[in-house]
C-alpha cells in the first residue's frame, strides 16, 4: 500500500503487552475513508505498548497490514470490529466463520464499536462478546487497560466482566437492550486521518472532524435522534490542518452537520488563503448561504450535492426535514451564478404516508430546478446538469420511525417509473439505491 503514516505506531509483535487487531469489515478503500477507524487507530497506537494490526475484508478474503498468514489473528488478545455500516454485519460473520475461534477460547475477545453498532446492537451482539454503543474516546483506554489486567493475571474472568458491564455504552449478549450510548461530556482532540493514502474515497486528503452530531431532529436519522451538536475551536482545527500543509494541501472537513460550525467560513476562508483545497463531508442545505458558495466556487469546486429527501411540503413536515422548496431554489441559483455546474439531490422514496402526490411534488422541484438553469443557461454557454441520486427509505434502529413497515416493491417501482419519466427533460441524471 502506498501509505504515509502521520504518526509512529510501533510493529514488532514481540514486544508488546497485547496483540490487537483493528478490523474494518470492509474494503481497505471504504475503511481508510473512515474517520472513525482512523481515530481508534490512533488512540492504540498512542499507548505504544500494543501491536496493533489493520484488517480489512475485500473480495471474501481478509487483507493484513503486516501478518502473512490470518490464521495468526487466533492469537491475538483483542479483535475489534469498528463497525460504520449495519450492512456490514454480514462481513463480521464472515470473517468469524473464517477464523473460525474455538468457543471456548480465553482469547481473543471480539469487541464491535463504531455506527453500526450503535444503529443495530441487537444483531450485532449476536456476533461478538462486546459492543460499545456510542463514542468512545473518553472510556477506551479504562476498557482496553481491563483487557490487560486480565491477560496478566490481575482481574478473573468474572471480575472483567462486571467491570466492563459498568461501563456506559459496553454491552454483552444479554444486556444491549437496556445499555446507554455514550457521548463524551467535553470535546478534546478532532478526530483526523492519521494515514494518507491513495487508495480511499478522499485520495491523499487530511479529514478532520470540525463539529460532531447533529442540532436539527430529522426523525428518520440515527444522528439526529442520538446525541447533541457539538463542535471544536476554530484555532484547534487550523493548528492541526497547518501543521500538515507540508505533507498535503487537500484537506475534509468531517461532520454531519458541518456548516453550523459557527466558525466555518473563518475556517474556509483561511484555508483558501493558505492554499488548501477543501472538500466537506456534507451539508445542511438551508445552512448555505451565498458567501458560502461564493467560497466554495473559488476553491475550484464545480458540483455540489445537498439532500433535501423530497419535493413534498407534507412529507418534509413528517419527516421533520424542513427545508422549503423555495430555499433548495435559492441554492441551485446561487450554484449557478458561481459558476457550478452540476447540482446533485439526493431523495428518498417509500417515507412513511408517501403517496403519488407527494413524487409529483419532488419532481416539480426538479423541474424547477430546470427551468432556473435554462435562465443561466444563455449566460453562462453551458446547462448545469441535475444529478438526482434515490434512495428508498429504510427505517433505522434508534429513530422515531423504526417500526415503520417498508411499502411493497410494486410501490416503490411505480413510483420510480414515475421519476424516470424526468429523463425525458434532459440534463436530469439518475441513480437508484433500492433494497
Ligand atoms: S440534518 Fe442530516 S444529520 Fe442532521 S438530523 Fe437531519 S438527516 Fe440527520
Amino acid at each position: 500500500m502506498n501509505e504515509i503514516n502521520l504518526i509512529s505506531c510501533e510493529e514488532n509483535i514481540k514486544r508488546h503487552k497485547l496483540k490487537i487487531a483493528l478490523v474494518f469489515p470492509n474494503s481497505y478503500y471504504a475503511g481508510m475513508s473512515n474517520l472513525g477507524f482512523h481515530r481508534i487507530y490512533e488512540l492504540l497506537c498512542s499507548r505504544r505498548e500494543f501491536f496493533i494490526e489493520r484488517v480489512f475484508f475485500e473480495n471474501n478474503q481478509l487483507l493484513l497490514n503486516n501478518l502473512k498468514d490470518f490464521s495468526k489473528l487466533k492469537d491475538f488478545h483483542l479483535i475489534l470490529f469498528s463497525l460504520s455500516f449495519t450492512d456490514d454485519i454480514r462481513n463480521i460473520k464472515k470473517i468469524l466463520n473464517l477464523l473460525d475461534l474455538h468457543p471456548l477460547r480465553k482469547f481473543p475477545f471480539l469487541i464491535a464499536g463504531g455506527m453500526g453498532a450503535g444503529i443495530d446492537s441487537e444483531a450485532v451482539a449476536k456476533e461478538v462478546d462486546y459492543i460499545f454503543r456510542g463514542e468512545a474516546e473518553e472510556e477506551f483506554d479504562n476498557i482496553i487497560d481491563l483487557f490487560l489486567d486480565f491477560k496478566d493475571n490481575k482481574i478473573s474472568s468474572d471480575k472483567l466482566n462486571k467491570n466492563l458491564l459498568l461501563i456506559e455504552g459496553i454491552a454483552d449478549r444479554e444486556h444491549f437492550s437496556t445499555s446507554r450510548i455514550n457521548l463524551i461530556k467535553k470535546l478534546k482532540a478532532p478526530a483526523h486521518t492519521v494515514i494518507l493514502t491513495d487508495q480511499t474515497e478522499f485520495r491523499n486528503t487530511f479529514l478532520i472532524e470540525v463539529t460532531r452530531s447533529c442540532r436539527y431532529k430529522c426523525k428518520f436519522c440515527f444522528i439526529g435522534n442520538n446525541g447533541s451538536f457539538r463542535f471544536y475551536p476554530k484555532e484547534r482545527i487550523l493548528n492541526e490542518i497547518l501543521n500538515i500543509r507540508k505533507i498535503t494541501k487537500k484537506v475534509g472537513l468531517v461532520g454531519s452537520d458541518v456548516l453550523s460550525h459557527p466558525d466555518i467560513l473563518d475556517i474556509y476562508r483561511i484555508l483558501i488563503r493558505e492554499g488548501f483545497r477543501v472538500s466537506f463531508s456534507s451539508f445542511r442545505a438551508d445552512r448555505i448561504t451565498e458567501e458560502f458558495i461564493k467560497l466554495y466556487s473559488e476553491n475550484g469546486n464545480k458540483s455540489l450535492t445537498i439532500a433535501p429527501e423530497t419535493g413534498s411540503e407534507k412529507l418534509k413536515k413528517i419527516i421533520n426535514k424542513n427545508i422549503s422548496n423555495e430555499n433548495i431554489l435559492k441554492i441551485a441559483g446561487w450554484a449557478a451564478e458561481y459558476g457550478l455546474k452540476k447540482l446533485k439531490l439526493y431523495l428518498l422514496i417509500g417515507l412513511p404516508e408517501e403517496n403519488d402526490d407527494d413524487i409529483k411534488d419532488t419532481m416539480g422541484l426538479v423541474l424547477d430546478i430546470k427551468k432556473l438553469f435554462l435562465k443561466y443557461a444563455g449566460k453562462l454557454k453551458y446547462m448545469p446538469v441535475i444529478n438526482l441520486s434515490i434512495n428508498q427509505f429504510v427505517p433505522q434502529p434508534g429513530t422515531l420511525f423504526e417500526s415503520f413497515n417498508m411499502p411493497d416493491r410494486s410501490i416503490i417501482k411505480g413510483r420510480i417509473k414515475m421519476l424516470k419519466a424526468l429523463v425525458r427533460e434532459g440534463n436530469i441524471k439518475f441513480s437508484f439505491n433500492i433494497k
